[in-house]
């Protein structure tokens, strides 16, 4: 009898909660989530990210979440040019995740997206051919899974930039406020994206979008420079002292200590290290660290050209931009190597200091104090660091006194700050450009 008693209490409570949903007017599933897959096909590795939304909500600004990042095993796309079968498959993984994180009854209606950037740019250069064979690839792949397949493609370096700067500006609600907007400073391996909205002209139409965003409109300034990502930066790097000075190379952005043996196609076989016929005479060489801030500062600084400008005022390499405006968010390669650095909340001079500290540091010293780290990133801190100060000071302007308003960030408010999203919300305009009507006034 008590059994049946406690049933008969159970039941009556369900009908209870049943009938206060439905007299609620209000879905007795509490929130029926949309979803959607981006690919982040960089030069260095791929990530797949899952946004999710409420349903009926997609037109306020800060309702897209990221809930799922996957970081693909392995070398980014654009690495699978012997095996381009491959870099279909190296998805698998991930996007298995993704069906698990995604309920069933939402994968055929739930956006599939990739986008490749730099790597692939310059893949594409090299040769057109192939990296069409990659695409097609991750391509067949994407499209064997249950979701709304939507394309794969290499996406435009001002894209890159543009979509950066939409994300965290969406994910700080800036846009919903009419706030002042943010700018957006992201470092891959292969190019560097610089946008912000500035109150001066901008003199070259290739470096100006215009967006109209929530009833608003944003004149923004873009540009993306190819082969200055980090990685093919410390190729220039290498390849201007390789042509410059005997062997063994002494590096000077290197730890002393440091050595490795490299073949001289490491270096020059990127197509953003072109014209080096200097380079061809050794086959192999060593590199050795000479741990040196002052000296790397100075072969860093001859990897961009300041000589040249054909407009009112160059960043550098003669590429126009107005003065650095308004807080930046810095992302992506800027917050990794930053905050290994522990550099995120220091004064320029500060982080000139410490930097200059760190890379004096003998290499046995710093195996030994990060034990847990990729020995390939921790032997490269030290040229990141440098490059990075260089860019943003010497390549961008930022001077002492505007360098408190650059944020190394990683991510706002759960989300990745990157790209990906922006592009998302672009393409599947959830982004109106006229606000959506005031929601209307309840009734007394
Ligand atoms: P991409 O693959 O083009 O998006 O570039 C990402 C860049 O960030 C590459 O240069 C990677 O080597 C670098 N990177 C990723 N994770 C880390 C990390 N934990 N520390 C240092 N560099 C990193």
């Amino acid at each position: 009898p008590l059994i049946i008693f406690i049933a008969i209490l159970i039941a009556l409570g369900i009908i209870a909660l049943v009938a206060t949903a439905v007299v609620q007017n209000k879905p007795l599933q509490p929130q029926k989530y949309k979803y959607g897959i981006v690919l982040d096909a960089g030069s260095s590795h791929t990530a797949v990210y899952i946004y999710r939304w409420q349903a009926e909500k997609e037109n306020n600004t800060g309702m897209v979440q990221q809930i799922h990042e996957c970081d693909v095993k392995g070398k980014g796309i654009s690495s699978y040019s012997s095996s381009v079968e491959r870099a279909g498959l190296s998805l698998r993984e991930c996007m298995e995740e993704a069906k698990e994180e995604i309920p069933i009854w939402r994968h055929r209606e739930t956006p599939v997206y990739l986008g490749a950037t730099a790597g692939m740019r310059l893949l594409r250069k090299e040769n057109a051919s192939v990296s069409d064979q990659v695409l097609s690839s991750v391509e067949g792949f994407l499209q064997t899974y249950p979701f709304l397949y939507q394309g794969a493609r290499i996406i435009s370096g001002q894209e890159e930039g543009a979509y950066g700067w939409i994300t965290v500006n969406y994910l700080s609600d800036n846009f919903h406020k009419a706030r002042a907007t943010m700018g957006a400073l992201d470092l891959g391996g292969a190019s560097t994206q610089i946008t912000f909205v500035s109150q001066q002209q901008v003199e070259s139409p290739e470096n100006s979008i215009y967006f109209r965003l929530y009833g608003k409109d944003y004149h923004v300034y873009t540009h993306s420079f190819l082969c200055y990502g980090k990685d093919q930066a410390l190729k220039l790097a290498m390849a201007q002292q390789l042509q410059t000075s005997d062997l063994p190379l002494r590096d000077p952005c290197f730890h002393p200590g440091y050595s490795q043996e490299r073949t001289v196609e490491s270096v020059s076989s990127s197509p953003c290290v072109s014209g080096s016929p200097a380079l061809s005479s050794h086959a192999n060489f060593t590199h050795v660290g000479a741990g040196n801030g002052t000296l790397c500062h100075s072969a860093v600084r001859r990897i961009f050209n300041f000589s040249h400008c054909e407009w009112g005022r160059c960043s550098f390499n003669g590429v126009f931009q107005p003065p650095v405006e308004g807080q930046f968010g810095a992302f992506s390669a800027f917050y990794f190597v930053m905050n290994f650095l522990n550099l995120t909340s220091d004064t320029l001079e500060e982080s000139k200091e410490k930097l200059g500290q760190y890379c004096s540091t003998p290499w046995a010293e710093i195996k030994q104090s990060y034990p847990h780290i990729k020995e390939k990133y921790l032997a490269e801190y030290c040229f990141s660091g440098v490059y990075i100060l260089t860019l943003l000071e010497d390549g961008y302007s930022f001077t002492s006194d505007k360098w408190k308003d650059i944020h190394f960030i990683k991510k706002i408010g759960g989300s990745a700050a990157g790209w990906t999203l922006g592009y998302m919300l672009n393409l599947t305009n959830m982004i109106p450009a006229e606000a959506p009507d005031a929601p209307p006034l309840p009734h007394a």
